[in-house]
Order: C-alpha cells, then sequence, then structure tokens
C-alpha cells in the first residue's frame, strides 16, 4: 500500500540487524576495555576469558564455561570431547544453520536428521523416537542404527531462533538409550525451560552434557567478530574440553589426546563481559518488539495468512529471530525488500536436501515439515533498538502485500 504511505515511512527504512544502534551506546565502556587489553598485550586466554566464562556459566545455570573461536568450533570440541568419530551416529534436526550437521560430519560421524515440531520448528522428540523405534537395535547398552551398523551416540537438539527445544522427552529418550546431549544454544543464550518437577526453570546449555554458545555478531551476545563457548555441569568432561581447546595439551606438549586450536580472544572476552551486562535488557526489548507484532498482525486481520512465532508457556523465548509462516514467502520478501525492509530465510535448504549430504541418502518427502519451513518461513527485523514506527511500517507493508 505504497500509495497510502505517509512521507515519513516512505522515507522509512528497517534493516534485519542494525549493530551500529548498540555499539553507539556502548562505545564509552568497550573502547577503555580494548584499551586495557591492548595495554597488556595479553591477548590469548587469561583473565578476561576466563573472567567471561564464569560469568556465563552463572548467567546459563551451569557449572562449567569454555570459551571457544566459534559457536561452530564449539560444537566440534563438544563432539570431540564425547569421541564421536568414524562409525557413530548423531540425532538431530535438518532445519537448522549448516554448523549443526556439519561438525558432525568433520568428525566423521554420520548424521541422522529427524524432523521438526511444525510449531516450535524444534527437533520433534515423536520423531527421534520413532526413527529409535523403525530402525535402531538396542544392544548392550549401545543404540545400534540396523541399517547403517553405526552406534548412535549423541542426540544434539537446536533451541532454534531462541526458543528451546522440548527438552524433558529428549532427555528421557537420551537416559534410556545411553546417548549423550549437546545441547546447539547458539541462538538460546539465556532461553529457559520451564521444568516438570516444579523446581524452576532451567536454561539453554544447563541441561544436556554440553551446550554449545556462538557470540557471532548478530546472535543475542555478539562479539566483535568470531567467539564461543561451551558449557558442562560435568567437571571431567569441562577437563577434557579445556584441554582439547588448548591442541589435547596437558600438561603443554605433552598430548594425550588430539584437539586443536579453538581459544577465545581476551579483546572478544572483554567486549562480551560488558555487553552481558545488558542482555536481559535486550532480551526484554526483543519480547515487547515480538508482543506489538503478535498484536499488530491480529489488529490488521492479517491471522488467516500469517502464522506468528509460537511461544511455549513457561519457556522464556529470547527472540533471536521472529519468524513468520506465510504463504507466497518470495514474493513477501521482494516486497519488502522494495519497502527497504530487511528480512532473511532461516534456512532455505534444510540439511537432509543439502548437496553435501547427498550420500546419506535422504529423499524427498523425508523431514516434510523441516521442508515445508524452509519454504514458508521468513525472519523480520526484531533487534531491540527498533522504534514502535518501524515495527508498524513493516506491518503495514506486509499488509499491503496481502491486500
Ligand atoms: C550461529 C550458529 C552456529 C555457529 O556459530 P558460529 O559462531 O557462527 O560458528 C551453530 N548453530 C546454530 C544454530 C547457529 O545459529
Amino acid at each position: 500500500m505504497k500509495s497510502e504511505a505517509s512521507p515519513a515511512t516512505a522515507r522509512m527504512e528497517v534493516p534485519l540487524l542494525d549493530l551500529k544502534a548498540q555499539y553507539r551506546g556502548l562505545k564509552d565502556q568497550i573502547l577503555p576495555a580494548i584499551e586495557e587489553v591492548c595495554a597488556s598485550q595479553h591477548f590469548i586466554l587469561g583473565p578476561h576469558v576466563k573472567d567471561l566464562e564464569n560469568s556465563v556459566a552463572d548467567y546459563s545455570q551451569a557449572a562449567h564455561g569454555i570459551g571457544m573461536s566459534s559457536g561452530t568450533d564449539a560444537l566440534l570440541v563438544a563432539l570431540m570431547a564425547l569421541e564421536v568419530g568414524h562409525g557413530d551416529e548423531v540425532i538431530t534436526t535438518p532445519y537448522t544453520f549448516f554448523a549443526t550437521g556439519g561438525t558432525v560430519a568433520r568428525v566423521g560421524a554420520r548424521p541422522v536428521f529427524c524432523d521438526i515440531d511444525p510449531q516450535t520448528y524444534n527437533l520433534s522428540a515423536r520423531m527421534v523416537q520413532n526413527f529409535i523405534d523403525e530402525h535402531c537395535d538396542f544392544r548392550d547398552g549401545r543404540l545400534i542404527n540396523r541399517v547403517t551398523g553405526g552406534h548412535v551416540k549423541v542426540l544434539l537438539p537446536v533451541h532454534l531462533y531462541g526458543q528451546m527445544a522440548d527438552m524433558q522427552p529428549l532427555m528421557d529418550i537420551a537416559r534410556q538409550f545411553n546417548l549423550k546431549v549437546i545441547e546447539d544454544a547458539a541462538q538460546a543464550i539465556g532461553a529457559e525451560y520451564p521444568a516438570a518437577d516444579g523446581s524452576g526453570p532451567r536454561r539453554a546449555g544447563s541441561i544436556g552434557d554440553i551446550g554449545c554458545f556462538s557470540f557471532f555478531p548478530s546472535k543475542n551476545l555478539g562479539a566483535f567478530g568470531d567467539g564461543g563457548m561451551c558449557t558442562a555441569n560435568d567437571d571431567t568432561l569441562a577437563g577434557t574440553l579445556r584441554i582439547m581447546r588448548v591442541h589435547g595439551g596437558k600438561p603443554k606438549y605433552y598430548h594425550a589426546v588430539i584437539g586443536g586450536n579453538f581459544r577465545l580472544d581476551a579483546l572478544q572476552a572483554a567486549v562480551l563481559k560488558i555487553k552481558l551486562a545488558h542482555l536481559d535488557d535486550w532480551t526484554a526489548a526483543r519480547q515487547r518488539n515480538a508482543a506489538f507484532y503478535d498484536q499488530a498482525f491480529v489488529a490488521a486481520g492479517l491471522t488467516d495468512r500469517i502464522t506468528t512465532p509460537v511461544a511455549m508457556k513457561g519457556y522464556r523465548h529470547i527472540y533471536n529471530q521472529y519468524v513468520i509462516r506465510v504463504p507466497d514467502r518470495d514474493k513477501l520478501r521482494a516486497h519488502l525488500a522494495d519497502s527497504k525492509i530487511g528480512t532473511e530465510i532461516y534456512y532455505p535448504v534444510p540439511l537432509h536436501e543439502q548437496e553435501c549430504f547427498a550420500h546419506l541418502g535422504y529423499r524427498e518427502g523425508d523431514c516434510l515439515e523441516s521442508s515445508r519451513a524452509a519454504r514458508e518461513t521468513l525472519a523480520l527485523p526484531v533487534y531491540p533498538e527498533l522504534s514502535q514506527e518501524q515495527l508498524q511500517y513493516v506491518v503495514d507493508t506486509i499488509a499491503g502485500f496481502y491486500a
């Protein structure tokens, strides 16, 4: 409805993400912190990294935090620490960022893709159970894929868009079949899952054996470059992750195991520590923006065309993304781009359909809900600094498209 746009909205632009707004507010704190690290010339690990590890572990209700060079490396080291390799299999979701499946393949293991819950887009425990019932035997405490002969060792749910996967039934399956659990919490720092026993909500990264976080700039807690972290509650496992991060050397230059260089920089840790203090405010702003959209789509009478995100009862959704499901997604996206509104598709090709995984033998029709989500979902701008005028402009522009 461009013809109805006021002169003000005609000039409006709404990028998918604008990190400059956040930086403007924090510059006076961040620059001195960077200077301090530069003055110390201590760039690798050290007190800033240790401090951030403790803070992120506390924030995430986990006993240990181990800083890593990226979210991808956090996943890679987690798999290495759990000794996942050739002949092993990892059950995960195909509807995720590539790194989730990519790291499994990189350690030589086989990703097993089970479909998502269409409401939350997260790994469906029911689909995992179906896979185990139909394809696996449980022998001598090991879950064996009858078709490949592989040992299914790990369950790797992803907390997509900032809302946790339904962990209770997944943990029940893991306990029953001796599976380790890695939570891909790259999009979900501070997200919460309601405990069934009433013991209070549990945060992302505190439920499974290892939690993996990303500080990629577009995540809710973003560094000035790449960064990541593993969390763990088990002391021994945390120790292994720490050793794996420095080539597996302990003491230095003595290698019982093979690790790699997966260290987090002191500069990134210093920046992240400052930002962490603001994370709850940013989350609240993202939640306000999400609530604004939810309500405005109702007010605009769009709910028969647009499926808004489902925030599960008792969960804390941190809205790393606000993702709608719509008909004519690609045309809507082009219309929004014409109106200077940034959007993104997370993700256009589910992992079971990726060319590099063709050898796994998935066929069209496997993981139907993931394929459908890849065709129908669209992420709208939801970052904390958006104004109500910008949010309303997005809604009005979408209304114009469907009018
Ligand atoms: C961002 C992301 C990763 C990878 O994190 P990087 O820090 O970019 O390596 C892994 N999994 C998911 C779900 C992500 O969103």
